[in-house]
């Protein structure tokens, strides 16, 4: 099933947009990631992975559905630490072990290169053929593919006043998101779907409800 369509990125932050792959459908909670391949178009769509050797690592069958085990672990996780830090409470720290688990995941490599100068470049930058040494990021598993969601986690555990982790206050909608706003008062996921819902839904109420 395409789902494309149903997947939202309004949470400020790739943790967030990961929770909010559980929406309300006609009252009840719907999981939107229920196949390695719903997976695979939430994590396009979200600029995941973002290198040709992740896409060759959950490329494979067993791997996507690895991947797919790991990510909703992932956001069960995510989910307890966010409404631990609600709560005013510090994470469990199980949930800061999985994190750190994916965190350390992938590896930095080195590299000795030989240096070359695009005509346009700048000789005082070294000669040609001069070796440098060069920094290599590698993703060394599956589990490297979920680094940036457990690292936009970890920030919110460190950088986040948690009064501003908000859930959507609509009733029908369990959306997270991060008040970034200069108030610190937003309530809705998202003013286009949310907010002009509780506004259709109060002027209702105001029509029906004689003064
Ligand atoms: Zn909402």
């Amino acid at each position: 099933m395409n789902q494309d369509s149903h997947f939202v990125f309004d949470g400020g932050t790739l943790a967030l947009d990961l929770l909010n792959t559980w929406r309300f459908n006609a009252d009840q909670p719907l999981d939107l990631l229920q196949s390695p391949e719903d997976l695979i178009i939430w994590l396009t769509a979200a600029g995941l992975p973002d290198g040709a050797d992740c896409a060759e690592l959950s490329s494979s069958p067993p791997n996507r559905r690895i991947l797919l085990d790991e990510t909703l672990w992932l956001r069960r996780d995510i989910l307890l630490i966010v409404q631990s830090l609600v709560a005013g409470e510090l994470p469990p720290p199980y949930t800061v072990d999985a994190l750190n688990r994916i965190l350390t995941e992938n590896g930095t490599s080195f590299r000795l290169d030989s240096l070359t100068i695009p005509p346009e470049g700048d000789q005082e930058e070294g000669m040609e053929g001069q070796l440098v040494l060069n920094v290599h990021e590698h993703i060394s598993s599956v589990l490297g593919v979920l680094q940036p969601i457990a690292l936009s986690a970890a920030r919110i555990v460190t950088e986040v006043n948690p009064t501003r982790i908000r859930q959507c206050a609509f009733s029908n909608c369990m959306y997270w998101f991060l008040d970034t706003s200069k108030s610190g008062r937003r309530r809705w996921c998202s003013m286009s779907r949310c907010g002009n819902r509780a506004k259709v839904a109060k002027h209702y109420r105001q029509r029906i409800t004689p003064s």
